[in-house]
């Protein structure tokens, strides 16, 4: 069964351990013009499961920051993507709320700057050192509120970490 796509507040169910209970959205891309489906897929498995408020949220940020977003990871498929596989709990990615923004330099100054100025986005990951083409800045919409009673201990919102 697949959800509808809502707009509105969004939950998830109690966390059954290791997999997100509730079915994919079938996602508008047509919401969210700026990005593409290709763009958040899962780089194992191919399925894109993302959710509109994550992706609201993005196109959201797209708009003010006014420069194109390069998304190196969005969707990861907890069953099959080899970093999430790893996991007790899979990650926010495999939630369909977050992705990292591939940017440095002033681009990552920018970026960091008014994502922290929208206050939309609850987690911040900074990776900024290494070669350039690898840099990225993560963003995602996790709060204890929109997570089950398992990972509601895991997770801690707002928050910043750098890799
Ligand atoms: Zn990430």
């Amino acid at each position: 069964m697949i959800r509808i796509e809502s707009h509105g507040v969004y939950t998830y169910k109690p966390f059954n351990k290791a997999k997100r209970t509730e079915a994919p959205v079938k996602i508008d891309w047509r919401n969210y013009p700026n990005f593409k489906e290709e763009e958040f897929k899962c780089t194992a498995s191919g399925l894109c499961n993302m959710e509109p408020k994550f992706l609201e949220a993005m196109q959201y940020l797209r708009q003010q920051f006014a420069r194109p977003l390069k998304i190196s990871s969005g969707y990861r498929d907890p069953t099959t993507h080899p970093v999430e596989i790893k996991k007790v709990v899979p990650g926010v990615h495999s939630w369909g709320i977050a992705a990292d923004i591939l940017v440095s330099h002033k681009l990552a100054y920018d970026l960091l700057s008014m994502a922290l100025t929208l206050k939309i986005f609850t987690g911040i990951g900074i990776k900024q050192n290494g070669h350039p083409t690898g840099r990225f800045i993560h963003l995602d919409i996790a709060t204890q509120e929109n997570y089950g009673d398992f990972f509601k201990k895991e997770i801690i919102r707002p928050t910043v970490w750098s890799y």
